[in-house]
């Protein structure tokens, strides 16, 4: 009798994933309680689920001051940005109770540490620039003076924007292993998913055994598509254009950091926790503006082990239809000239679907055009 062993997905980052959920404890209506923002509140979520593994808590001094300088935990472990939570002064128990806005508690902090940070060496540190434009920055530059760390305990989940798309690295890892997939490719996107993105998740999928397109649903810029309408939009693409037995579609609860090299690594270590073995990282990934250049957020893989990170980065050029071609294509496979190219920009395509106009069928599938033009109209 043969034993065919069932596959195996990647490790979680540091071996074993966390679960920091758990029961409300007693007594803890007497707690001094926290109010968190939105990206903590992305945070927060994620260590509950494992997302961050092998996170169990806001961090402290010590791996705080590692990640910055050396995009290292204490421990040597790479990690690429700081999850910290920003307090007005040291609280006075031991324990503290953390809320989302509207004051709801959610979980409580075992204090740990509470420390003085300097903003500025984070943001040339984690963000290579200083300058207040960048939404990144900003958003630092608006914390409160304190980081408080500790270990959390999860007792309520915030609400998913996305309840049918809400999967835990637990759940993606199952549905992986039903699906008999081994090698999984992650795609993270914050944007509607038009031709030039759907040849490089298919060119990826054609050397993997599944594909995860994993959107950003947490705190974005305001001027990105509204997560509503991104989702809808790869649904009809998956619905229309993919194997339904290749792909699938999960909300990725982060918030936006824009942080874009040192995001990027970030993004694929939680992929890797979602048993994602691939990456794919594009131009310019995870970036805002111009502050970073094209390949940096690529190029950056380089400064680390493969073994170190484990999961494979995938790194892609822009793509395009090329008519002589006949096909889509990159300038790494295709030798014709711009005119040959189908392309229009941002500004070109927004201006389209304003004026109820379709894209061209090389730019955007009709599908996912109709959503984004009825979209534009309400
Ligand atoms: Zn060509």
């Amino acid at each position: 009798m043969t034993v065919v062993e069932a596959p195996t997905l990647i490790a979680p980052h540091g071996g074993r994933l966390v679960d920091r959920s758990g029961p409300r404890p007693d007594g803890f209506e007497r707690l001094e309680q926290i109010q968190l923002t939105s990206r903590e509140l992305s945070d927060l979520d994620m260590l509950a689920s494992g997302a961050l593994s092998p996170l169990e808590g806001f961090m402290g001094r010590n791996d705080y001051e590692r990640v910055v300088e050396e995009m290292r935990l204490e421990r040597g472990l790479l990690w690429a940005l700081p999850v910290c939570l920003a307090v007005d002064r040291p609280p006075h128990g031991d324990d503290v109770a953390l809320t989302d806005e509207t004051g709801r508690p959610l979980a409580v902090l075992e204090v740990d540490e509470v420390f003085e940070y300097d903003k500025e060496r984070e943001a040339e540190r984690c963000f290579r620039t200083t300058d207040a434009a960048h939404p990144g920055v900003a958003r630092l530059y608006d914390q409160k003076p304190f980081y408080l760390s500790g270990r959390v305990t999860v007792f309520e989940r915030i609400d998913p924007p996305f309840p049918e798309l809400a999967l835990d690295p637990l759940d993606t890892r199952r549905a992986f292993d039903e699906r008999g997939w081994q090698r999984v490719v992650g795609f993270q996107t914050r944007n509607p998913i038009h031709r030039a993105h759907e040849y490089l998740t298919k060119g990826a999928l054609e050397t993997v055994d599944g594909l995860l397109i994993h959107p950003l649903v947490g705190d974005t810029k305001s001027d990105d598509v509204p997560a509503a309408t991104r989702v809808e939009c790869y649904q009809v693409l998956v619905d229309n254009y993919y194997p339904a037995d290749r792909v699938l579609v999960s909300a990725f609860p982060a918030a936006m950091r824009y942080a874009g090299p040192r995001e990027a690594i970030w993004h694929a270590i939680c992929r890797k926790n979602y048993g994602c073995s691939h990456f794919i990282v594009g131009r310019d990934h995870a970036g805002v503006g111009d502050y970073y250049g094209t390949y940096e957020a690529q190029l950056i893989f380089d400064e680390f082990e493969p073994h170190e990170l484990d999961i494979e980065p995938m790194f892609f050029e822009h793509a395009f239809f090329c008519r002589v071609c006949g096909q889509m294509a990159t300038p790494k496979t295709c030798p014709h000239g711009g005119d040959d190219h189908v392309f229009l920009s941002g500004t070109k395509v927004r201006e389209l679907l304003a004026a109820g106009e379709l894209p061209p069928a090389e730019f955007s599938r009709p599908e996912v055009a109709e959503v984004l033009i009825s979209a534009y109209r309400s």
